[in-house]
């Protein structure tokens, strides 16, 4: 077996779907091709979201794929205390910064930002003194971790202008081979709030950096996420893994396969009598 590694990644916030199933399938077929290993992991950071028993239905949805996976499978929600150590690295480099703002106020922000793109915060004018700061944490008010990218591009230096990734699938603009990194494009990102101790975001690069992922086979929708997974894994030292982003599937009305679509998910295709075969073609594959 070659030590190149990938994984599925699924959150248990609703039943998987065919979508799930062409990331789940790619991603397990790429690792066969190239002996390589294939890991199952648990995105169950958003615990108000998550259900003991989406998380179950992975497991039978995906073995009824014939998919399989080492055990003990990772999940996200028993290692919170990696994560705030990540945080803490992030904070000790002067790289995140309290965010107040409510949600109106971040809009607001976006909507008198000049030449932002739209819904992205492009960080505050000027960064918020500590007297003021400690004032409001004193006053009990809820804040978000954000990640400063002005003060990332100063700690990075000459490397910020080299911030690249591998693509070997493509973006949804057919965008492949070595992508230039711009993490502008998704502004300042909240790495952590007050009730959630971390995102998305530094989640899911800590977790492929730790479990020594080195080929990421993930759909489209995350590719301009790749832009800030980059920029997080050279601010912490992370190995860069290549990535496959995929296309998406679509329903009849071109619009993509949300959980939502329950008429959809991998458990009613079953009990419908659609075998695992089909699914497969369902899928695209
Ligand atoms: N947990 C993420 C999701 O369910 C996927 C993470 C990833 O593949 O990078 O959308």
């Amino acid at each position: 077996m070659s030590s190149r590694r990938t994984r599925f990644a699924p959150s248990p916030t609703g039943l998987l779907h065919l979508g799930h199933a062409a990331s789940a399938l790619r991603a397990y077929d790429w690792a066969n091709q190239h002996g390589a290993q294939f890991l199952l992991r648990i995105e169950d950071i958003d615990q108000p979201r998550c259900r003991v028993e989406f998380e179950a239905a992975i497991y039978q949805d995906l073995r009824w794929l014939g998919l399989s996976w080492p055990e003990p499978v990772r999940k996200q929600s028993k290692h919170m205390a990696d994560f705030t150590a990540a945080l803490d690295h992030l904070i000790e480099q002067g790289v995140l910064y309290r965010c107040f703002l409510t949600r109106r106020e971040v809009a607001a922000a976006i909507a008198s930002a000049p030449h932002g793109p739209a819904d992205i915060y492009p960080g505050p004018a000027q960064s918020m003194n500590t007297s003021e700061q400690e004032r409001r944490l004193a006053d009990g008010k809820s804040f978000a971790w954000r990640l400063s990218l002005r003060a990332a591009k100063d700690r990075l230096g000459p490397l910020w202008d080299d911030l690249e990734w591998q693509e070997q699938g493509s973006g949804p603009n057919g965008e492949t081979g070595l992508i230039q990194s711009e993490p502008t494009r998704l502004g300042d990102v909240i790495l952590a709030r007050k009730d959630i101790a971390t995102s998305y975001h530094l989640a899911v690069t800590h977790d492929d950096a730790l479990q020594g992922i080195t080929d990421v086979v993930r759909g489209q929708d995350l590719f301009e996420s790749t832009h800030i997974h980059v920029l997080l894994q050279a601010l912490l030292g992370w190995s860069n893994p290549v990535y496959h982003h995929h296309s998406l599937l679509l329903d009849e009305q071109g619009k993509r396969l949300a959980k939502r679509d329950g008429a959809m998910s991998l458990r009613a295709l079953r009990e419908a009598g659609t075998s695992a075969e089909q699914v497969r073609k369902l899928a695209g594959l």
